[in-house]
């Protein structure tokens, strides 16, 4: 599942989605809390500018819904049916795996996005060498 070249591979590693060669981020891991947002502006591999326009991460926001919906399913289940913790137990077992994984739900959200826009395309390293020599 985790092969360079898959949609899955861009959005769990949060590499670029076109050449998938480098890290989106700054800091790649998330729990880096002052660089979560901190993109690099384009890839040093393909050129590929990440911000596609202007504000195009906010439509991120939606996919985290998702994403964070995601997570609280999975904690209900873990916690709820697996473990057969009270409501109340089930309940804060939500609140603190939606607090302590939101780094995580952050930039899968952000990865999953710019997978909607970006296709990966192996000679894109190439070209984009090409043309800065
Ligand atoms: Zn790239």
């Amino acid at each position: 599942m985790l092969k360079k070249g898959t949609k899955m591979y861009s959005i769990l590693t949060g590499n670029c989605p076109r050449c998938h060669e480098e890290s989106m981020y700054e800091k790649s891991n998330p729990y880096t809390l002052s660089k979560i947002f901190s993109m690099n502006e384009r890839c040093s591999h393909c050129g590929l500018k990440y911000k596609i326009e202007p504000s195009f991460f906010y439509g991120a926001m939606y996919v985290s819904y998702g994403v964070g919906i995601a997570f609280a399913v999975a904690a209900f289940v873990i916690s709820f049916l697996f473990i057969g913790t009270s409501l109340l137990t089930t309940f804060i077992a939500i609140v603190g795996t939606l607090i302590v994984f939101m780094p995580v739900i952050i930039r899968l959200s952000r990865n999953i996005w710019i997978n909607f826009f970006v296709k990966y395309d192996p000679t894109s390293v190439k070209k984009h060498e090409a043309v800065k020599t």
